[in-house]
């Protein structure tokens, strides 16, 4: 069997799991049992705030973030699971950093633990390039049940591929 596109790399018993979900047509309630809340952080000024107030809270220190936006062309997994850029630019004669976070729009419409769950990462790589141990310490620093979410945000797209092909 080929793997789940987003679940490549998990063990299969954990596959089959999720396979037997999806395919008994019980993944979109096993979904909105657990995520009922979402969100109201439709544009990129309230996504802005939204992601200033969680760094403030927890990496006031770091880099300050000059930019938040959602991205419409953003491919989630293609870039990990969102995406953090480095944009140097001259100013005034030095280097200077300018730390900007861009969000899938997938996750405009997507429940609220899911965004959040988004954010804490990208906030993560302000500090921690790679996805090494540090960084997933940060992660579960900013959101304890980080790596649950994780994998319910891959069981979450898996849906709503599946769902967009129904709709046809
Ligand atoms: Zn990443």
């Amino acid at each position: 069997m080929d793997p789940l596109p987003y679940l490549a790399g998990y063990p299969a018993d954990v596959q089959m799991r999720v396979r037997a979900l999806r395919d008994t047509g019980r993944l979109g309630d096993y979904l909105a049992q657990r995520y009922p809340e979402p969100h109201a952080i439709r544009n990129d000024r309230q996504l802005y705030d939204y992601v200033q107030a969680l760094k403030d809270r927890y990496l006031r220190q770091s880099t300050p973030l000059h930019k938040a936006i959602y991205d419409a062309r953003l491919q989630v997994l293609k870039h990990a699971l969102g995406t953090h850029t480095t944009v140097s630019r001259v100013q005034g004669g030095r280097l200077k950093a300018n730390r900007e976070i861009r969000i899938a729009s997938v996750f405009r419409e997507a429940p609220a633990a899911f965004l959040e769950m988004i954010v804490v990462h990208e906030l993560a790589h302000l500090k921690e390039s790679d996805h090494n141990r540090a960084f997933y310490n940060l992660c579960t620093h900013m959101s304890p049940d980080y790596h649950q979410l994780e994998f319910d945000l891959r069981l979450y797209l898996m849906h709503q591929d599946t769902a967009s092909t129904t709709a046809g």
